[in-house]
């Protein structure tokens, strides 16, 4: 596995390729999962090169705590990415990536970033839009994988990759879960286990919004699953939205089987975990 930590290097490599070759690239912040494992191995079934970048991008970060408090493993993620033959990995440093004091772009995202973590992290996908315009430039893939665990992440760059008109193919990837059901997140290492298991509240709440839609109302579902949050003190709900898959905003009425997601940000300890459910 070829490690590279500066992007003019990662480029002559990429440029020394075959050009037929199929590459796949697995952008991640490290602390590597079982979820992010995925996507590689998902990457590796249809591709000849699959890349992997490793890097904490602090301009998406809205919470300076949070940025610092993120966990950071990457002897441990490189042994990870190594064992299952992940192909390259990028490892910047931040002087890498941004000048000093550079601003993040704004990019527009056509009410994609209106609800959920738009709303309440405010700068937060121009800081994702940002570093995903700067490594797709460096590996130019010809496709990405992204977890639908972030799934409103996944729509906008989506939008941005067309937007930007890169040939890039997004492709998506289903939630990794713990067997509690709880998703697979680097966050999770900041809980104890008493909070592990308060936390699988999250997903039993959208298998419960899965079962029940349609036999309920929008409003008395969202009320029900609202209500089961404030019975546990522990468990901070910032926000539980049924949305439309398409545009991610909230619905007052079903769509299609398939075409509607609830979606969950909630804390536990300080430690702030999402997840979401397609139905
Ligand atoms: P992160 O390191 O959190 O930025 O995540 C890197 C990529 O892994 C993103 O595309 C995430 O959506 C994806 N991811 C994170 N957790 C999971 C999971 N439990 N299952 C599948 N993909 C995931």
């Amino acid at each position: 596995m070829k490690i590279f930590k500066l992007k003019e290097e990662l480029k002559s490599y990429l440029n020394s390729q075959d050009k037929d070759k199929i590459t796949s690239f697995v952008p991640t912040m490290g602390a590597l999962h079982d979820g992010h494992l995925s996507l590689i191995l998902n990457a590796k079934k249809n591709s000849d090169l699959v890349i992997c970048s490793i890097f904490v991008n602090p301009t998406q970060f809205n919470n300076l705590k949070d940025l610092e408090e993120y966990p950071r493993t990457p002897n441990r993620d490189i042994k990870a990415l190594s064992d299952i033959n992940c192909d390259v990995v990028y490892l910047p440093e931040i002087s890498d990536l941004y000048r000093t004091n550079e601003k993040v772009k704004q990019y527009q995202y056509n009410g994609l970033d209106t609800y959920m973590e738009g709303k309440g992290r405010p700068g937060h996908f121009d800081g994702v839009a940002t570093i995903i315009e700067k490594l797709f430039m460096i590996v130019r893939p010809n496709k990405a994988y992204f977890g639908q665990k972030d799934l409103q992440q996944l729509q906008i760059i989506k939008h941005i990759t067309k937007q930007l008109n890169f040939e890039t193919e997004i492709v998506g990837v289903s939630t990794k879960r713990e067997s509690s059901g709880l998703a697979m997140s680097s966050r999770n290492k900041r809980l104890s286990s008493s909070d592990l298991e308060k936390a699988t509240l999250i997903y039993k709440t959208l298998l419960f919004i899965k079962e029940n839609a349609y036999k309920n109302s929008v409003k008395e579902l969202k009320e029900t699953c609202i209500q089961k949050f404030n019975e546990e003190p522990e468990i901070h709900l910032e926000y539980l939205e049924i949305v439309s898959l398409d545009n991610l905003h909230p619905i007052d009425m079903y769509k299609h089987n398939g075409c509607n997601a609830a979606c969950i940000a909630a804390s536990i300890s300080s430690v702030r975990l999402i997840d979401n459910i397609i139905f």
